[in-house]
């Protein structure tokens, strides 16, 4: 029998370029049709043949609260009663900016857009404007949006400069960008002996989520916190999946370390399109219209957006939040790791607040050459018997996974006990 998943993808292909809005929600690296969705409570899911899943994407991060949490629906239906948009000012957009300020306090001015790819690349045009430098760096396996610059690759050596890793993007734009290895303190102290006064900014994952889940060396980001400063870069730290995902102040609020700018997404949006960059006030005065930096939105700032995750944000701060959001995700880990050792399947597995990573490989990995050595086959095997089992995870072995305050211990128990037998169809092979 077909399904509706099925027909519904068979039409989508027609009509959307591999019947999907993004790329990675096509299924092509573990195969098979992707789920089609038209409801979710919680930590609950149901697709368009009325079939259950436990979801751990969570949209890539923002349903922090599970999905449709009442309060965040409540606020979203209030603000649309009152126009669903007025490009001028609100007071809604002052209530945001003061509460990320105190959340996240080196973000002394921001300013909102629509999603995390354009707070980066505002962000990398403000650092340009403020040091009038070209340069810029960034780390293979992290991802930053799909602005041209960030869609590329390390050249061939340490001091050759990056190649498109996309059709449509000009060499002579991914040629400003550096690409270096994660973790690797040495390389980016030889880079900045080599040209530190050509570079404008670093920009980095503090934690990766885009190349699964990757934990930076303390050593690391206190290197590149004081090379950054040494030779007058601005350092950007892209919360954009971090920030109120990992701490109530992000990544930056965990290892201490101070950046010079910082972008923001996902959760701060609660599922609807908030973007923000921010930082050090003398940078922030070089945007339009005060400095000659020019960014712009007609939907910035959006009222029913920023509701969305004004509610959002103000349900986090709860007393002991994160303490138990972490706890979770570190019980579904220890349970994971349990599961594949009983079934004597090579698998590591650690999370950051609640955000994690599975690998099919028997230490956790700390670059993305480390990382790319993990099993593939074994991850898509497991993959589909979880999703078999009602378990919705990130249809790719590159990607980390999200737990939301609304998984119950229930569900967690109900996971571990799915991936008894997802690690046994592993083993079968
Ligand atoms: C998701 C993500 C982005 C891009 O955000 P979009 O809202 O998808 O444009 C940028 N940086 C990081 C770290 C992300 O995880």
């Amino acid at each position: 029998m077909t399904s509706n998943n099925q027909i519904l993808f068979e039409q989508s292909q027609q009509l959307i370029p591999g019947g999907v809005n993004s790329p990675v929600r096509a299924f092509r690296s573990v195969g098979g049709t992707p789920v089609f969705f038209k409801k979710g409570l919680g930590s609950k899911l149901w697709d368009v043949d009325g079939k259950e899943y436990l979801d751990y994407i969570n949209s890539w991060g923002p349903m922090i609260l599970g999905h449709a949490h009442p309060d965040v629906v409540a606020s979203v239906q209030a603000a649309a009663a009152n126009s669903l948009s007025f490009g001028a000012p609100t007071g809604l957009e002052l209530e945001m900016a003061a509460l990320i300020h105190k959340l996240v306090p080196s973000m002394e001015q921001v300013r909102l857009n629509s999603s995390g790819t354009e707070a980066t690349m505002s962000a990398i045009r403000t650092a340009r404007g403020f040091t009038g430098r070209d340069k810029i760096i960034k780390f293979e396996g992290c991802y930053h949006g799909h602005s041209d610059g960030l869609l590329v690759k390390a050249g061939s050596g340490l001091l050759t400069f990056g190649e498109p890793d996309s059709g449509g993007v000009p060499a002579s734009v991914a040629a400003h960008t550096i690409t270096l290895e994660y973790n690797n303190s040495q390389q980016l102290t030889d880079i900045f002996k080599q040209m530190g006064d050509e570079i404008a900014c670093v920009i980095i994952e503090p934690v990766v989520g885009n190349m699964n889940l990757i934990v930076p060396h303390l050593e690391f980001l206190t290197t590149l916190r004081s090379l950054c400063t040494h030779y007058g870069a601005v350092l950007i730290f892209d919360e954009v999946m971090t920030g109120f995902r990992v701490a109530l102040g992000g990544a930056q609020a965990l290892y201490n370390i101070q950046p010079d700018m910082t972008t923001l997404g996902k959760v701060i949006g609660g599922g609807l399109p908030v973007g923000a960059f921010g930082g050090r006030k003398d940078i922030m005065q070089c945007l339009a219209p005060v400095g000659k930096v020019y960014q712009a939105g007609t939907l910035s700032g959006n009222p029913v957006a920023v509701s969305a995750g004004l509610t959002t944000l103000k349900l986090v701060q709860a007393e002991g939040f994160y303490e138990r959001l972490t706890a979770q995700t570190q019980k579904l880990m220890d349970g994971l790791v349990q599961a594949a050792k009983s079934a004597h399947v090579t698998f590591s597995a650690q999370s950051v607040g609640g955000m994690f990573g599975l690998y099919f490989r028997a230490d956790c990995p700390t670059s993305y050459a480390e990382m790319m050595q993990s099993d593939r086959p074994a991850f898509n095997r497991f993959f589909h018997s979880m999703l078999e089992s009602g378990v919705y995870l990130g249809p790719s072995a590159f990607e980390a996974g999200f737990v939301s305050a609304a998984h119950t211990d229930s569900d967690i128990a109900y996971t571990i006990e799915a991936a008894h037998q997802a690690f046994a169809t592993v083993k079968a092979g």
